[in-house]
């Protein structure tokens, strides 16, 4: 007698952003395998656990065996309990119990960055290192580490790290963080500088394609402050490799990362200055929901 073929689990991973809200069937290799989205929830705390939960709904079978959440928000370390949240009504709640006792499953939580560290580093441009640094550009800069072979779970918010300290005002109140000087924001700002009030971050690029030298020095600006950022934080601890995603990032490629690396390198003490590599996330807008997914498998594995 031939013994029935043994499903593998696979899990559902939820990628809650700014804009949309992306779940996933995801197994165990980072694959997706089916998908559901829906806008982003707003109004009340209410409605954004009710969509959480039909995004859930929709995408449950026999075979999901974890639920990994990806939330742009604060988290208490030790527990996973949101703190507070970024564009989201999410102030103090525990959302990992409630998803625990609604759907009977192992539930895993990880801020939205982290988690697309996290599936970088295990799927993408990070495979095989043991130290890395994330930093997604896109409306602002969010970022990841990986530190000895584990992602680091704490307060890691590289966007503020200071490049100017007499420099345009931060989202966060402080002055010339990276946030406002290499995100997509920074990027519609030089556009309306160079094109006037419709420009926006998309033009600039675009211009800086065709070869439009004002364009190109204003991408390579941008791409300066991030080197000058990613040449401190290498002398901190290291990261072999810088990865960059995000939005503004992945639509800006080279354009950014070539003044980039020549900025960083020049910053960076040895011998990093001669081995650093800053190069392109791989895994593009999935990155934050495959990270879920992984966070799901973890929390079936335990490992949290
Ligand atoms: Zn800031």
């Amino acid at each position: 007698m031939v013994a029935p073929a043994v499903e593998a689990p696979v899990v559902i991973g939820l990628d809650v952003g700014g804009t949309k809200l992306l779940a996933g069937v995801v197994d165990r290799e980072g694959h997706v395998i089916a998908e559901h989205q829906a806008p982003s929830p707003d109004g009340s705390e209410e409605g954004v656990l009710a969509a959480l939960d039909a995004a859930v709904e929709a995408l449950l079978d026999d075979r999901v065996a974890a639920i990994g959440y990806g939330i742009p928000a604060n988290l208490e370390r030790g527990t996973g309990r949101i703190l507070w949240a970024t564009n989201l009504p999410l102030t103090d709640v525990d959302l990992l119990r409630r998803a625990r006792e609604r759907f009977g499953l192992p539930v895993g939580i990880e801020n939205d960055a982290s988690a697309a560290t996290l599936a970088e580093w295990c799927r993408g441009a990070g495979r095989g290192t043991a130290n890395l640094l994330m930093l997604t550009l896109g409306t602002g800069v969010g970022g990841g580490i990986v530190l000895d072979d584990r992602l680091f779970r704490n307060w890691v918010e590289v966007g503020h790290v200071v490049v100017d300290e007499d420099g345009r005002e931060c989202t966060c109140g402080g002055h010339g963080h990276l946030e406002v000087l290499a995100s997509g924001s920074a990027g519609d700002v030089a556009a309306r500088e160079l094109y006037g009030p419709e420009a926006d971050a998309r033009l600039l690029v675009e211009r800086a394609t065709s070869g439009d030298d004002a364009a190109r020095d204003a991408l390579a600006g941008i791409g300066r402050h991030l080197g000058a950022a990613i040449g401190s934080l290498v002398n901190v601890f290291d990261p072999e490799p810088v990865i960059v995603g995000g939005g503004f990032g992945a639509a800006a490629g080279d354009l950014i990362l070539d003044a980039a690396r020549e900025t960083a390198r020049r910053e960076a003490i040895y011998p990093a200055d001669e081995t650093l590599r800053i190069v392109p996330a791989e895994l593009g807008q999935e990155a934050g929901l495959v990270g879920a997914g992984l966070v799901a498998f973890e929390a079936l594995d335990g490992i949290r």
